[in-house]
C-alpha cells in the first residue's frame, strides 16, 4: 500500500548520491538530426489502430493537444520520442519538467474530468485505489553523460523491497515517460508486494499515489501511443509493438519494452532488472547514445522483466 511506501520515505537512503565512476559513456551528438523514424517507415505501416486519442471525448486532453515545448538544443532522442512535457538543457543535463496529467483516459481522473473512465475490473481480479490523480508539476535532470557506478546488478539487489539496498532508486517520481506521467521505481514497503499493488492499475498500467501523483511501475500503452503518434512505432501494445521505449530514468537509464530502439529483440544477456549496456541506435540507424545501460520491460519474454528499474546504475540521479 502506498501509505505504508511512502511513511517510510524519510527513512530512506540517498540512492542518489553515490560518488563512485567506472566509465563515462558520453552522448554521440547525432548528426541524422531529420532521419527520425518517421522517415523511413513507410506510412501504410502505421496505421493508428491503438492511438486512442483519436476517440478521446471532447475536452479530454491528449497526444495532440497537449502543450509539447522541447529546446532546440536538446538531443534528438528528447525532441523525438517526449509528448506533452517541457525540456531544456543545462550545461550537464537535459531537464524533463511535467505536470504529470496523463493525455489518455483514466478512472483516477475522477468522473467530472472529460478524461474520465470507468474503471475495467478485468474479470473481478482488479479494483480502484481510494486516490485520484492531481496535477504535479516536477522535474528531472537527466545527465548528458551519465557515470556509472560499476555495478553488476545481480538478483539479490533487485528484491523488490525498499531499503535493502543503497543503490535503489529513491522512492516516488524518478523518471519520466514518453507521455508525461511520472515513473516510480517497483519496491514496496516490506510486508507489500508490488504483485499485488499492480490490481489497482487502470487500463494504462498506472495508478496515483496518495497525494496524487500519477505513475507507472511497468508496461503501459501511454508511451507507445506516442511512438504510434510520432511514427515511431507501429501498435501500441505492449509485448506486440513493433518499437517499445517507455521512457527514462533520473540518472540516464532509459527503459525499453521488448525491443530495442531500431525494433530488434535485445542479445546477450540481461542483468536481474532486465538490463544491459548497448547502443541506443533507431530505426534510421542514428546512434543516440553510444553504450548507455538501458532496461527492457517484457513481461512475455521468458527472460522478461515485469518492472521498471529497482537498482540505479548511474551515480547522479536529479531530482
Ligand atoms: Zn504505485
Ligand atoms: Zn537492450
Amino acid at each position: 500500500m502506498h501509505s505504508r511506501l511512502f511513511f517510510l520515505l524519510p527513512l530512506l537512503p540517498l540512492a542518489c548520491s553515490s560518488s563512485s565512476s567506472t566509465s563515462t559513456p558520453t552522448d554521440t551528438g547525432i548528426t541524422s538530426l531529420d532521419s527520425t523514424p518517421s522517415d523511413t517507415l513507410s506510412s501504410d505501416t502505421l496505421s493508428a489502430d491503438t492511438h486512442v486519442a483519436i476517440d478521446a471525448p471532447a475536452g479530454a486532453r491528449t497526444i495532440d493537444n497537449c502543450t509539447t515545448d522541447v529546446s532546440a538544443d536538446a538531443p534528438a532522442f528528447f525532441r523525438t520520442y517526449f509528448r506533452c512535457v517541457t525540456i531544456i538543457t543545462t550545461a550537464d543535463a537535459v531537464v524533463i519538467t511535467t505536470d504529470d496529467l496523463p493525455p489518455h483516459l483514466s478512472y483516477y481522473y475522477g468522473a467530472s474530468s472529460p478524461n474520465y473512465a470507468t474503471f475495467d475490473v478485468r474479470g473481478g481480479d482488479y479494483h480502484p485505489n481510494p486516490n485520484k490523480l492531481k496535477s504535479k508539476k516536477f522535474s528531472i535532470k537527466v545527465p548528458k553523460s551519465p557515470v556509472a557506478k560499476g555495478l553488476t546488478i545481480t538478483s539479490a539487489m533487485v528484491d523488490g523491497v525498499v531499503g535493502t539496498s543503497k543503490d535503489e532508486f529513491a522512492m516516488g517520481q524518478v523518471g519520466v515517460a514518453l507521455d508525461a506521467v511520472a515513473v516510480f521505481n517497483p519496491l514496496a514497503a516490506p510486508g507489500d508486494d508490488i504483485a499485488t499493488e499492480r490490481f489497482t492499475f487502470d487500463e494504462y498500467d498506472a495508478h496515483p499515489a496518495p497525494d496524487g501523483v500519477y505513475h507507472y511501475h511497468t508496461s503501459s500503452k501511454g508511451p507507445l501511443e506516442v511512438m504510434v503518434a510520432v511514427g515511431a512505432s507501429k501498435g501500441a501494445t505492449p509485448g506486440s509493438a513493433s518499437v517499445e521505449l517507455f521512457g527514462v530514468m533520473c540518472d540516464g537509464t532509459i527503459v525499453f519494452g521488448c525491443t530495442e530502439l531500431d525494433g530488434s529483440a535485445p542479445t546477450g544477456t540481461l542483468d536481474a532488472q532486465g538490463g544491459h549496456v548497448g547502443d541506443i541506435k533507431d530505426a534510421a540507424g542514428a546512434v543516440h547514445f553510444a553504450a548507455r545501460y538501458h532496461t527492457h520491460v517484457c513481461p512475455t519474454s521468458a527472460t522478461g522483466r515485469k518492472f521498471t528499474p529497482e537498482i540505479q546504475y548511474y551515480s547522479s540521479c536529479g531530482l
